[in-house]
């Protein structure tokens, strides 16, 4: 039998990370863990229960008080639970985007997100995206990946992606709200955004999605067989 081995797929918002993630996981019968979903299910439940205040600021000291209520699970069909409320669709909301950096900006979130992130991946053979995945949730993961893509070709994934729901989508506050998320995601002091030392850059600008699932297949093969 093949190892199992663990892959953190961390970059900037909109580049694809979670659609490669989730198709290196089917491809290699692996479990896919979409951390940024769990990020989104604390974000949504701040707008749910009054803990977003004026100019967006989250009432961190209640937050603080009340993790221990609140319940995420995320399903192997990826739906998002929020204590038994399924919110898969709600969290990609723009008013989840729009303040999500912020609740992730909170060191007491991380830490129980973490806590959960590493919980769910106790059974191995793990693919998890998100922004401290190679560098804070598994520093010894066998492969890391960084994700990137240019402004234009994110905001152009985005719109389409929101588009496609149906959603009213101005292609100026997308790209604003990746610019922005990328910032607080980067700059803030607890566990911000960068490329671990030991990971692999992907520019996913000019690549299809076969041909990225296609080159993060090789870096696999390279690791598993002997
Ligand atoms: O990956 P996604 O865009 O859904 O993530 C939403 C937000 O959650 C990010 O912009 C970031 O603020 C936060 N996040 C994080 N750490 C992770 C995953 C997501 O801070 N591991």
């Amino acid at each position: 039998m093949q190892k199992k081995i663990t892959i953190a797929i961390d970059g900037y918002a909109g580049c694809g990370k979670s659609t490669l993630a989730k198709a290196l996981a089917k491809a290699l019968d692996y479990t896919f863990i979409d951390s940024g979903a769990m990020y989104r299910a604390v974000a949504f439940y701040c707008l749910e229960n009054n803990l977003v205040l004026e100019q967006d600021e989250i009432a961190e000291a209640t937050l603080i008080q009340q993790l221990d209520q609140i319940s995420i699970q995320l399903g192997s069909d990826q739906r998002v639970w929020l204590n038994n409320q399924d919110i898969t669709e709600v969290i990609r909301s723009p008013r989840v985007a729009g303040i999500v950096s912020k609740v992730a900006a909170i060191k007491a979130v991380r830490v129980k997100l973490v806590e959960l992130q590493r919980q769910m991946s106790a059974a191995g053979g793990i693919v998890m995206d998100g922004r401290d995945i190679g560098t804070v949730v598994f520093p010894d993961a066998e492969l890391k990946i960084f994700v990137t893509a240019s402004i234009e070709v994110r905001t152009q994934r985005r719109l389409e992606e929101l588009r496609a729901k149906g959603e009213v989508v101005d292609q100026l506050a997308v790209e604003e709200n990746l610019k922005s998320r990328d910032h607080q995601d980067s700059t803030r002091a607890e566990s911000p955004l960068k490329q671990a030392a030991d990971a692999v850059v992907l520019d996913t600008s000019a690549l299809s999605r076969e041909e990225q699932l296609s080159w993060a297949l090789a870096r696999v093969a390279l690791l598993v067989t002997d």
